[in-house]
């Protein structure tokens, strides 16, 4: 209910209208100018997000994440070729941004409708809030970067008898074939929230796919 707290995707696709030089209307603009800025979710999307900001002009970019910090160098039990977990540092975040990990967010605090600061606590590996280790954090804007999980059901899949695996994402077979027969599935929508180079290869292989099943009806 509170304004000044929006969706990483609103934020991101709003700032290439303007890179763009597209018009966009006052009410809709998201202005970080001068602002504090805490984008939520420490993942690329919120990089972006702290980029963004940051040349939009953000007087203070505050990036937090609810898992643990990685390690800088990669772990024993990750060896080479296994791309490993580490802590990543994008050129957005050497553009200036605060952040901080084990964190998480239990509340947004408000005056005259808008949003002035978070109630944040700190988190165990397990993600669990740590009793007592509230904090705050002020701002004027905060950013969701969190919570990209599976394709929307609500519209192609809704009613369709397009089976889902376990993480709510199109299940395939080997082929990218789905449930339905003559129905096939790639991308992001088949193996979760990824990276273009997988949507790419799978979009190669699904053609591959589609015309091998084509050819033998
Ligand atoms: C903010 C952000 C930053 C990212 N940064 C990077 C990055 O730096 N590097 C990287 O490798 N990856 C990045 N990714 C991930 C990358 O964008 C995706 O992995 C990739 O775009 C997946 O491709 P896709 O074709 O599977 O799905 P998408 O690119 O999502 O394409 C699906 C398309 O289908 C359309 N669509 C949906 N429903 C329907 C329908 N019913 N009918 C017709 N069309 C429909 C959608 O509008 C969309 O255009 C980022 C993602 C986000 C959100």
């Amino acid at each position: 209910e509170l304004e000044g707290i929006h969706f990483a995707m609103d934020f991101l696709k709003q700032f290439n209208r303007y890179v763009a030089a597209k018009k966009i209307p006052a009410k809709e603009f998201i202005d970080v100018k001068e602002k504090k800025v805490v984008v939520i979710g420490g993942g690329d999307t919120g990089a972006d997000c702290v980029g963004v900001a940051n040349r939009m002009g953000a007087k203070k970019v505050t990036q937090i994440e609810i898992l643990q910090k990685l390690p800088n160098c990669r772990p024993a039990d990750q060896p080479w070729p296994m791309y490993p977990k580490i802590l990543r540092t994008s050129s957005s975040h050497e553009e200036g941004c605060e952040r901080d990990w084990s964190v998480t967010t239990k509340k947004f605090i408000g005056s005259k409708g808008h949003v002035t600061k978070l109630l944040a606590a700190r988190t165990d590996s397990s993600m669990k809030e740590i009793k007592d280790t509230d904090f705050e954090i002020s701002a004027d804007i905060v950013i969701l970067a969190l919570g990209f999980l599976h394709p929307d059901t609500a519209g192609l899949l809704n009613g369709s008898k397009i089976e889902l695996d376990q993480r709510g994402n199109i299940k395939t077979d080997e082929n990218f074939m789905t449930s339905s027969k003559g129905i096939f599935a790639a991308g992001d929508c088949r193996r979760g929230q990824s990276l273009i180079v997988w949507a790419i290869d799978e979009g190669r292989r699904v053609a591959e796919a589609v015309n091998r099943y084509l050819m033998n009806t």
